[in-house]
Formats: structure tokens, C-alpha cells, sequence
């Protein structure tokens, strides 16, 4: 009889997932068995019951599959084929799923990628469980002193962060100024990119006092509170009226996104990735082209920007917090999660 683990899977469409009792994967040709040490909770996570069906046709997405797309553990057992990797060697996954061979992915921008339409927990077996399979060692990121189990978080809400504070880093050269709105998860990894990546003034808004503070700790020159009047007249205050050359919007919704087309200096880029799904009501020719300003925005980072961010962490660079939850209590966390009483990432660990 094979041996079991736990997991805790979508079994049904539109139903909650559960923890259920299932084999213990075994690898076969050119996968490899990572045993789990911890799986970052995201937002996303939450929605899984509400995805209709129609995934399986649109997306190739299988029922039933294991949540949780933010893994670190041990390798565990290589499939035939697999060299190069010992057993108990600690690892972090990247969690885009890409093909490395398609233009997208040749430009660099994997997260593009159509195979990333399913991966890791998203319409595949993901990493709440006790073991998850991978089918290649293409997402393998081999770790240095970071613990496994603190991994997780660097992987999805650290490498999408990363991928945003990559994307305008041209713009913050010494003497400029950055906004990042929403210092929760991915905004307090932002904040950090930009004191170790640039030389750039940091000026940071959220609505939440103690998110205030710990950004002012992790580095802000300035913080303000974002329920304010005037948010935009008060950074270009802080700006002597010359805007900020990026803003980092990890809210998305329509008064931040006002407020962040309020306050681009000229050349700047505005990156919006909150999924708050505001609406830009502005008359082009006067905010945007008329300071010659970029707007990008995207879903997630890619392979490089991961191991970036991996490797911050392992250098002890990064602060990261989190809390864990035991794999028992995993609808617990997600009920946490849901109800906004996440204070650091939650971490399932197994
Ligand atoms: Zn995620
Ligand atoms: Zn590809």
C-alpha cells in the first residue's frame, strides 16, 4: 500500500476546499518529491472557491488539485533522470510557471507565459500538504542560510513587489522620489527593494497606523496616512512640486489611482498593482502625455525577479513577517486571512 499525506485541496468546483488524506506522489522521469517546510498563504488563495468550472476548458485547470502556490522545502526524491540535487537539500520554488522557450518567456517576461495559466496550486497539486511533486527543476532555487519554511512569502508577494521596483528602478536615481501606496505584504517588500536597490526619497501611504510604522522601521523617510484630505497636495508638498518619478500602487482602487496620476513628475512611471480594479478616469493628454509618463502594469513576477529576491533574503537583507499556522488549521488561517487579521504573511507549515 502506497503511504498517505495530507493536503488541503479544491475537491469540487465552487465547494471549500478541505484536508483530505491522498498518496504520497511518487516522481517519475525528470520530477523530482519536495518535501513541504512551509506554504505562504496569498490572497488569491481565497477566491479558489469561487472559480467556475469552465477553467478546466479555458485553462487546462484539474479537479481535484492541492492549494498553495508559495513553497520552501527539502528536495526529497529525484525522478529517473534527475542529477544534481541531494536529498534533504533545502529549496524555495519559483512560483511563475513558464516554459523558458516561448517569446514570452525569451523576453524575459515569463510571467507572461501561457503554461503559467496553471501551476502550483492554481489547477495543479500545490504546496499545502506534506510533499509536492514538480515536473521539472526548472522552478528550483537551491537555499543558502534562509530558512525553507521562511521562503515561501519571497516567492510570490516578494517576486511580484520585486518585478514592480525592477520595472521603475531607471527612474530612482539619487535626488528623485518614490511613492509606494499600500505598505501591507507585497508594499513592505517594496519599500525595502527601493532603500537596498536605490538611492531614491521613499514616501509611503497606507490607512493603517501600525502598517505606517512598520514601514518608517523598514526605512520610509516619510509616511502618510493615505485617509488624509489631500493625499496627492501633501506629497507634492514633500516633493517641492515635482511629483514622484515612480509610484508603486498596491492598491489599484479609483482614489489611488487619482491620487498616484496626481502626483507623477515628469518622465515618471506609474505602476499599478493592486487588484482593487479602479478606474483611470483622466483625460490623457493632460496628466499622462503631458508629463511624459509611463503606466504599466502586470500579474506577478518572473523566474529572475524570484531568485532576486531569494537571494536578498538569503544575504539576512529582508525582514519578513509572518505567522504560522500548522496544516490542521489551515482553513483557520484562511478564515484569518479573509477576515483582514493577517498581520505578517501566513505560513501553512506541514
Ligand atoms: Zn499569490
Ligand atoms: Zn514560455
Amino acid at each position: 500500500m502506497a503511504e498517505t499525506m495530507r493536503a488541503f485541496r479544491m475537491t469540487q468546483w465552487q465547494q471549500p476546499p478541505e484536508i483530505v488524506e491522498i498518496d504520497v506522489p511518487e516522481p517519475g522521469p525528470g520530477e523530482l518529491r519536495i518535501k513541504v517546510a512551509g506554504n505562504g498563504l496569498c490572497q488569491s488563495d481565497l477566491h479558489m472557491p469561487e472559480i467556475p468550472s469552465v477553467m478546466e476548458q479555458l485553462m487546462g485547470w484539474q479537479m481535484p488539485f492541492t492549494l498553495g502556490h508559495e513553497v520552501g522545502g527539502w528536495i526529497d526524491r529525484c525522478g529517473p533522470g534527475v542529477e544534481g540535487y541531494e536529498e534533504g537539500q533545502p529549496v524555495a520554488l519559483v512560483s511563475t510557471r513558464s516554459c523558458g522557450a516561448c517569446l514570452e518567456c525569451d523576453a524575459g517576461f515569463d510571467n507572461a507565459c501561457e503554461m503559467n495559466q496553471r501551476g502550483r496550486g492554481y489547477g495543479m497539486n500545490g504546496g499545502i500538504a506534506d510533499f509536492v511533486l514538480i515536473e521539472s527543476t526548472r522552478p528550483i532555487i537551491p537555499l543558502g542560510r534562509l530558512d525553507p519554511k521562511l521562503a515561501g512569502p519571497l516567492t510570490d508577494a516578494g517576486t511580484t513587489s520585486y518585478h514592480g521596483v525592477r520595472r521603475v528602478m531607471s527612474k530612482l536615481g539619487e535626488g528623485r522620489s518614490a511613492l509606494v501606496i499600500g505598505a501591507g505584504g507585497l508594499g513592505g517588500f517594496a519599500i525595502q527593494y527601493i532603500k537596498i536597490l536605490t538611492k531614491a526619497r521613499l514616501i509611503v501611504a497606507d490607512i493603517a497606523p501600525d502598517k505606517l510604522r512598520r514601514a518608517k522601521d523598514m526605512g520610509a523617510d516619510e509616511v502618510l496616512d493615505s485617509g488624509m484630505d489631500d493625499l496627492a497636495g501633501e506629497v507634492m508638498k514633500l516633493t517641492e512640486g515635482r511629483g514622484c518619478d515612480a509610484v508603486l500602487d498596491f492598491v489599484g482602487n479609483d482614489a489611488t489611482i487619482a491620487t498616484s496620476i496626481g502626483v507623477l513628475a515628469k518622465l515618471a512611471t506609474y505602476a499599478v498593482i493592486g487588484a482593487a480594479n479602479g478606474k483611470l478616469d483622466m483625460p490623457l493628454m493632460g496628466a499622462i502625455a503631458g508629463r511624459n509618463a509611463t503606466i504599466i502594469s502586470f500579474i506577478g513576477g518572473t523566474d529572475a525577479d524570484t531568485r532576486a529576491a531569494i537571494d536578498l533574503g538569503d544575504q539576512g537583507l529582508l525582514r519578513n513577517d509572518v505567522e504560522f499556522f500548522d496544516l490542521a488549521d489551515a482553513q483557520k488561517a484562511f478564515d484569518r486571512l479573509a477576515a483582514g487579521k493577517m498581520v505578517g504573511r501566513g505560513i501553512i507549515v506541514p
